[in-house]
C-alpha cells in the first residue's frame, strides 16, 4: 500500500484496511488539528487506488471493513467514489462496510440520494468532526461551519440510513466558554441524534494556531476535573434516540462507555462522583494520555 504521511483513522476502524484515497484534508485549517499541516491536499488518481486495492485483495483476502483516507474523503466527486466502492466489492467479497471521514460541507455538497447511493454501494459509516456545538467557539477554531450547517449535514447522514459517529473535543472552548461550549454541543447532538459519539480532551499539538494562543494567554485550558465538569456538562444535556457515547479516547482523564439512553444516569453518577472526590487516583495518568 502506498500510503503518502502520516495516516489517521478511527479508533473503531483499527481492524480496517486503511485505502488512502486523499491525501490530506481540503479545509486544513482548523486552528487545533495538526494531523494533515504538511500534506499539499489531493485527490489520488483512480489508477493509484486502483493498485492498492489489487495489492490489498492479493494478500488479504479476507477484508470486511475498508475505511477511506484521508482527512475528508467524502470530498471526492461522488463519480470517483462510486468508482472506486464498485471496485471493492469486486476485488474483496466479504467486504460488509466501508467508513469515511467527511465535513459538513462534503456531506451537504451530496444530497439524500446520492448518499444512499453509497450506501448501496458500502458505505455503512461516516464520521463527522463537530468539535463544539458553541457558535463563538466554532467561529475561533475556525471549523469553517456555522452550527446549522452541522446539524444539517448530521441529520442527512441519519436520514440516509448510513451510520453517524461524530467527534467533540473537550476543553476546546477554554475555561471562559467551557460551561457554554459543554452545554450547547450536548444540545447540538441531541439534534443530530447519531448513532455514537466520541469524545475527545483537547490535546495542543505543536506549532497549531491553538498552540500560539495558549502561548498569548488568550485561551486557558481548563483542569483535568475542568474537563471532566465539560463532560458531566454535555451527557447531561444530551438526549438520544440510540447512542453509543464513549469517552475512552486516549486522550480522556475518565475513559467511559455509555449506552444511551439506558446508562446515561449512571454514568452521571459516577461522573458525579469523581468530580466530588477529586482524588487524582481516579483519572488516567498523564503519561498514559496521547492522540
Ligand atoms: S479537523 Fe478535520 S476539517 Fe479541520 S483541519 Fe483537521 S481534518 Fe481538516
Amino acid at each position: 500500500m502506498k500510503y503518502e504521511g502520516m495516516i489517521f483513522r478511527p479508533p473503531s476502524e483499527a481492524d480496517s484496511l486503511i485505502l488512502q484515497v486523499s491525501v490530506g484534508c481540503s479545509y486544513n485549517r482548523c486552528t487545533f488539528c495538526g494531523a494533515y499541516r504538511g500534506k499539499i491536499f489531493r485527490i489520488k488518481s483512480f489508477e493509484e487506488i486502483k493498485e492498492d486495492i489489487d495489492e490489498a485483495s492479493s494478500y488479504r483476502s479476507r477484508i470486511q471493513r475498508v475505511f477511506l483516507a484521508d482527512g475528508d474523503a467524502l470530498t471526492l466527486p461522488q463519480k470517483e467514489l462510486l468508482r472506486i466502492l464498485d471496485y471493492l466489492k469486486v476485488k474483496l467479497n466479504r467486504l460488509e462496510r466501508v467508513g469515511i471521514y467527511a465535513n459538513s460541507k462534503d456531506i451537504l455538497g451530496k444530497d439524500v440520494e446520492e448518499l444512499r447511493e453509497l450506501k448501496r454501494l458500502g458505505v455503512g459509516i461516516i464520521y463527522l468532526g463537530l468539535e463544539s456545538g458553541n457558535r463563538e467557539v466554532l467561529k475561533r477554531i475556525r471549523k469553517n461551519a456555522t452550527v446549522d450547517q452541522l446539524i444539517r449535514a448530521g441529520r442527512r447522514v441519519k436520514e440516509s440510513e448510513i451510520l453517524l459517529s461524530v467527534t467533540v473535543i473537550l476543553g476546546l472552548g477554554g475555561t471562559r466558554s467551557s460551561q457554554a461550549h459543554a452545554e450547547d454541543t450536548g444540545k447540538v447532538l441531541s439534534e443530530m441524534d447519531p448513532d455514537f459519539v466520541g469524545a475527545l480532551s483537547l490535546m495542543v499539538v505543536p506549532g497549531t494556531p491553538i498552540e500560539r494562543e495558549i502561548e498569548m494567554g488568550k485561551l486557558i485550558l481548563p483542569t483535568p476535573f475542568g474537563l471532566i465538569q465539560e463532560l458531566e456538562t454535555m451527557i447531561g444535556h444530551c438526549h438520544f434516540t440510540r447512542c453509543f457515547f464513549a469517552s475512552n479516547h486516549a486522550s480522556n482523564y475518565l475513559p467511559l462507555r455509555i449506552r444511551m439512553p439506558e446508562e446515561k444516569e449512571e454514568a452521571l453518577r459516577r461522573i458525579r462522583q469523581v468530580l466530588l472526590r477529586k482524588d487524582p487516583a481516579l483519572l488516567r495518568p498523564e503519561f498514559l494520555r496521547g492522540l
